[in-house]
């Protein structure tokens, strides 16, 4: 068996040693005789295995006791549209930051039943950097303010938390949570689904301040509400179990391998290495980002030549690297390179580039 450097932006690559125990316990988890995916979510070994999941991910983000963590199925984009419902009421104000295509979404959700302000939009510099804080128009009586903490298909990445005054700040960590140290305080929610940095797809996590749940929001039916699901403890209904599972297991790993400052370290090294090949290729290879708002988990970049894409796919996949086709939205390449990925990967990806334009450059 032979596993590649998989650069997938998500579903991603998962940590090994978490691969491995899933396997090991598949058959038989701890002596039950049945998998945990088999067993009922309402029985005491998944009520135990949630619980543990919750607990870890509080302990892995620095989550404060006043706000609430759920464990919810929708993906982020689900998400998306349940922020409107259960914290706006009909036809309120919402603001935007969009700064890449899943901000776009975003304010896609949200336009049947709020009135959107889109306060900033990179879009018509094509998405290449953040637009200024001075230039955003915000709105006084927002319910909330919406940005994207990491952009996953243009590689851009707010290095600090926006200051948008007594607004709640509502914000996408889908493909950066738990990748370094983080103030939740900031917050008024915080939402993701796994598949980037946090597990396998299937399971979303809300991170949300526990006072805004009690502010009435459109009406809603109970699948709906946040409030009903932190009540029945993300099960109202059957929940995603293997997901949670998994998730809980990714937790541990990273908990046990020094925790956010760890991978905080570990991120800046491995996208320092892949930019610094970028930059040092004179324009071999490009990527348009500005410095400054530049990601640390997706790495997109061109080939000055386009007609070298396919070989250059073909070469990484044939050295055991793969999926590093960029998004059908940017083409040319990208190097999703999240907590999981080893920073054996990235040397590995960095030293094939620069031998890859040995050959053709
Ligand atoms: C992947 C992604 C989404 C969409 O997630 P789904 O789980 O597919 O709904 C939203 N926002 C960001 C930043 C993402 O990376």
């Amino acid at each position: 068996m032979s596993r590649a450097f998989n650069f997938a932006a998500g579903p991603a690559t998962l940590p090994e040693p978490v691969l491995r125990q899933a396997q090991e316990e598949l058959m038989d988890w701890h002596g039950v005789g049945a998998s945990i995916v088999e067993l009922s979510h309402r029985g005491p070994e998944f009520m135990e295995v949630a619980a543990q999941a919750e607990a870890d991910l509080r302990r892995l983000v620095s989550i404060p006791d006043d706000y609430a963590v759920l464990f919810l199925q929708g993906g982020a984009t689900a998400q998306q549209a349940l922020m409107a419902l259960n914290f706006t009421s009909p036809g309120q104000r919402v603001d935007y930051v969009v700064t890449g295509h899943w901000g776009k979404t975003a304010l896609k959700q949200v336009r049947p039943y709020c009135d959107v302000n889109v306060a900033a939009d990179g879009e018509p510099g094509g998405f290449r950097d953040i637009p200024g804080r001075e230039t955003w128009k915000l709105s006084p009586d927002a319910a909330y303010v919406h940005y994207t903490a990491n952009e996953t298909i243009h590689g851009v990445e707010f290095h600090d938390i926006p200051d948008v005054g007594e607004v709640p700040l509502f914000a996408d960590f889908s493909s950066s949570i738990a990748s370094e140290p983080l103030d939740v305080s900031r917050f008024g929610l915080i939402y993701g689904g796994a598949q980037k940095n946090l597990g396998p797809v299937g399971v979303a996590v809300v991170i949300v301040r526990r006072d805004l749940l009690e502010r009435a929001g459109q009406p809603r039916a109970e699948i709906l509400d946040y409030r009903a699901h932190l009540k029945g403890d993300s099960m109202l209904n059957t929940p995603p179990t293997w997901n949670w599972y998994l998730a809980g297991l990714v937790f541990k790993w990273m908990l046990a391998e020094g925790g956010v400052e760890e991978f905080a370290r570990r991120n800046a090294r491995k996208a320092g290495l892949l930019y610094d090949v970028i930059d040092h290729s004179g324009g071999f290879y490009r990527n348009d980002v500005a410095v400054a708002a530049r990601s640390r988990m997706n790495i997109p970049f061109f080939l000055h030549d386009p007609s070298l894409d396919a070989a250059f796919l073909e070469r990484a996949a044939q050295n055991g690297m793969i999926s590093l086709k960029g998004h059908r939205v940017l083409g040319g390449m990208r190097a999703s390179i999240y907590n999981a990925m080893p920073e054996a990967g990235v040397q590995a990806l960095a030293t094939f580039m620069r031998d890859f334009q040995q050959r053709n450059g």
